[in-house]
């Protein structure tokens, strides 16, 4: 694995779980026990009921593109290499949102309503993205 020197998410006690789970390669959400609602991204409170009951659960990492912007510029001086790419928004089959980047396709094939899957990236040994590709 080369050196990665692009910023690294700083999980936290609440948010620990989803990066656990991606080192999986496994995506997982929060369920609320309460009033059943699915929630992204990871909280201490369910934003629909206010329970504080929730668990983990590994959902399909299917989804559709709801919305996206190809950064021609980079959005920072470490991903300048990476242009063009895509950051969009993924409503999963559950229903959260979740910000991403789309890869394994060009992004002038990148389309609102595009079906999409997780894919996970180890890019060091305590992280791993998830990123979303053509499904
Ligand atoms: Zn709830």
């Amino acid at each position: 694995m080369t050196e990665y020197k692009k910023p690294l998410p700083r999980p936290t006690a609440t948010s620990l779980p989803f990066w656990q789970a991606a080192k999986r390669h496994e995506l997982q959400i929060q369920h609320c026990t309460k009033c059943g609602a699915h929630i992204f991204y990871p909280r201490d409170i369910c934003p629909e009921c206010l329970g504080s009951e929730l668990e983990w659960i590994k959902v399909s990492g299917k989804g559709v593109v709801y919305s996206y912007t190809i950064a021609r510029a980079p959005t920072h001086p470490a991903f300048a290499e990476d242009v063009p790419y895509v950051i969009a928004i993924v409503e999963l089959a559950e229903g959260p949102r979740i910000t991403t980047n789309i890869v394994g396709c060009k992004p002038e094939e990148v389309h609102i309503g595009m079906g999409v899957e997780a894919t996970f990236e180890d890019v060091t040994p305590e992280i791993t993205l998830v990123k979303f590709r053509p499904a």
